[in-house]
């Protein structure tokens, strides 16, 4: 009998628009999702953990790992690379567990040509000047880095058409509890569950 596969799913949008809150908050929650740990060739921060937070990697680490061909995608962001392991991703889904990834517009692209079942979700900030208002507030980014940011997030906001799902976050738990509903939807595609009713057209055992 063949096992249902695992779905990927691929939480991606505009640097700044809080990708990694509404990840950290959804795993809070009791979840069946498994999240993909990416590796990085950035500087490990207080309070991370590598094995946990990353695969923390140096530059020559991370170009053999792409050379071996052990990622299932990669990009290079502010001067560091990320990329997502392809076995543990190819591995959990065979498996019949759900994958979820949280990574920027570049590397859902390559995602969404490699696996293109998989599920794409483009979380959004409500407004130009809320996402300005973030990076701002972040207080790292001088002004003619923070309209670079802004362009290159228009730049970003333009790719949305490769996405199944648009999620504004205009509040986390709004976005948490958007995220939980695409999940629970996509699990009652009736593309994904046709399987089980053939086996029940199939079963002449009692009627
Ligand atoms: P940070 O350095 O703040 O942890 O992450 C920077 C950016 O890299 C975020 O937008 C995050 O979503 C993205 N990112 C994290 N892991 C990956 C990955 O494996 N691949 C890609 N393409 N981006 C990633």
């Amino acid at each position: 009998m063949e096992k249902e596969k695992g779905i990927l799913f691929v939480l991606s949008g505009p640097s700044g628009v809080g990708k990694g809150t509404v990840r950290q908050r959804l795993f809070e929650h009791n979840t069946d999702l498994h999240y993909s740990i990416s590796m990085t060739t950035r500087q490990i921060r207080e309070g991370e953990t590598d094995g946990i937070d990353y695969f923390f990697k140096s530059r020559e680490e991370f170009e053999a790992l792409v050379e071996q061909g052990e990622l299932l995608e990669y990009a290079q962001y502010v001067d560091n690379y990320y990329g997502t392991p392809k076995s543990y991703v190819t591995d959990m889904i065979n498996a019949g567990k759900d994958v979820f990834l949280e990574i920027e517009v570049q590397g859902a692209i390559q995602v969404k040509e490699r696996f293109p079942e998989g599920v794409f979700i483009f979380l959004s900030p409500p407004s130009l000047n809320e996402l300005k208002n973030r990076i701002v507030n972040r207080g790292t980014e001088t002004d003619d880095l923070v309209k670079n940011r802004l362009k290159e997030a228009q730049n970003e906001i333009r790719l949305m058409h490769a996405y199944d799902y648009v999620v504004v976050n205009d509040q986390v738990d709004h976005a948490v509890e958007k995220v939980q509903a695409i999940v629970k939807s996509e699990h009652c595609k009736r593309e994904r569950v046709e399987n089980i009713y053939k086996k029940i057209l199939e079963d002449e055992s009692l009627c």
